[in-house]
């Protein structure tokens, strides 16, 4: 007998056939005697659909109207879902965000979650009930509907798990798991079936979109086991844990992500001298802009050149600012470039095995991918390369690394 929470996506909802296929595994959850808590999303689509009429009506709605509305389609599938229930003869009830009460702070289709009140959750689960609840929203301390941002349902099952100290938090979605890298870039990309949660977030924040990176951050914090499965097919899924709960002895690298979303910025002839980093990206961070690669050279003599990468949505406002910079700093020049893409691999097993790097190198070199621009973490190597070469790469990294094999030790778990 455990404690589940289970999370359905958009597209496990999406219609009243799926519902009731929904409504059937949950059955079976409390059949064998779990108690469960189901979270849902709007019907896919539905979200996005409301996005539409709002904007029909107005070019910017406050944010607390839009929050009222966007929360109305978890409420519906609550609904349906918890009826399909009980038409099966298993007991259940929907709550909302503020029914449950998931208190969030006030900042309006972005809030973040305070604190749960657990109170009336687990009077119904002692009285047999399942307990559907809304995901993606909640209410501040003044009663406003808020919502906690898109695929922000991930976000409310883990932390109603961490709440009611689950046993496991499952993710029903239309993928079986988290794959060595994307199966659509590599035809041998292999599900997992065990990942960190800084492995996890590493493959997450870098384009394996199989969960919102927050939920992640949270099941990591808060150290609630999270297991991501296919909501139609029989299966393990992928669990998501701590390293020392993993059960087989860590294989180095656990898969190979990459984002396309990259653009690159170099500012040449800077100065080589105390304060100019920050005279640098002091204004970039002001302009709200995200930074996510640097690298400075040594200096040749007094000046050096500056690079980093910024989203490619914001080069143009990036540019505007360091062409200002560079006037300020007597740098001589300012290069922009928007064709490049990231790779990384990423595996805690890299902190004991020496020689990923050169690996990794290894693999691009023999198929002809100039790096430009390398940065390492404890878990991860990354490499700024030519976009027209990413699946190239991604491919080549995956075989070197010989990821579409399944470990040995793994075959067991
Ligand atoms: N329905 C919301 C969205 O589409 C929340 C979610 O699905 O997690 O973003
Ligand atoms: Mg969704």
């Amino acid at each position: 007998m455990s404690l589940i929470v289970q999370k359905f996506g958009g597209t496990s909802v999406a219609d009243i056939e799926r519902i009731e296929q929904v409504a059937d595994k949950v059955a079976r959850f409390r059949d064998d005697g779990d108690s469960v808590v189901v979270v849902v999303s709007a019907m896919s689509g539905e979200t996005n659909r409301l996005i539409e009429l709002a904007h029909d009506v107005q070019e910017r709605p406050t944010p607390r109207e839009m929050d009222v509305l966007l929360s109305t389609g978890e409420q519906v599938t609550t609904a349906l879902l918890s009826m399909a229930l009980n038409k099966r003869g298993v007991k259940a009830k929907s709550y909302n965000g503020g029914q449950v009460r998931i208190l969030t702070d006030d900042s309006h289709t972005k809030a973040r979650i305070r604190e749960i009140d657990d109170s009336r959750l687990h009077a119904e689960l002692e009285a047999g009930y399942v307990i559907v609840v809304a995901g993606f929203q909640g209410v501040d301390e003044h009663g406003n509907i808020t919502t906690l941002g898109r695929g922000g349902s991930d976000t409310t099952a883990v932390a109603l798990a961490a709440a009611l100290k689950a046993d496991e938090c499952q993710i029903y979605t239309d993928v079986d798991g988290v794959y060595t890298t994307d199966p659509r870039v590599v035809d041998g990309a292999r599900r997992l079936n065990q990942v960190t949660f800084e492995e996890m977030l590493e493959m997450a924040s870098m384009g394996s979109r199989v969960l919102q990176i927050r939920a992640v951050e949270f099941a990591g914090k808060y150290n609630v086991p999270l297991r991501v499965l296919h909501s139609f097919q029989e299966g393990p899924g992928t669990l998501i844990t701590l390293e020392d709960q993993t059960k087989m002895e860590t294989p180095t690298i656990a898969g190979i992500a990459f984002n396309r979303d990259e653009a690159k910025l170099t500012i040449l002839g800077v100065p080589d001298m105390p304060g100019v980093a920050h005279h640098i990206l002091g204004p970039i961070g002001e302009a709200n802009i995200e930074v996510d690669v640097i690298v400075q050279n040594v200096a040749d003599d007094k000046t050096t050149d500056f690079t980093f990468t910024v989203g490619r949505g914001d080069l143009d406002r990036a540019e505007e600012v360091l062409n200002k910079v560079a006037g300020e700093i007597n740098a001589t020049e300012v290069r922009s470039d928007n064709k490049i893409a990231k790779v990384s691999v990423v595996g805690v097993g890299m902190r004991s095995h020496a020689g990923v790097a050169s690996q990794m190198f290894a693999a691009l070199a023999e198929v002809g991918i100039n790096i430009q621009m390398i940065t390492t973490s404890e878990i991860k190597i990354s490499v700024i390369i030519e976009e027209k070469f990413l699946e190239l790469a991604v491919r080549a990294l995956h075989s070197s690394f010989g990821l579409e094999k399944e470990p040995e030790n793994e075959s067991a778990a």
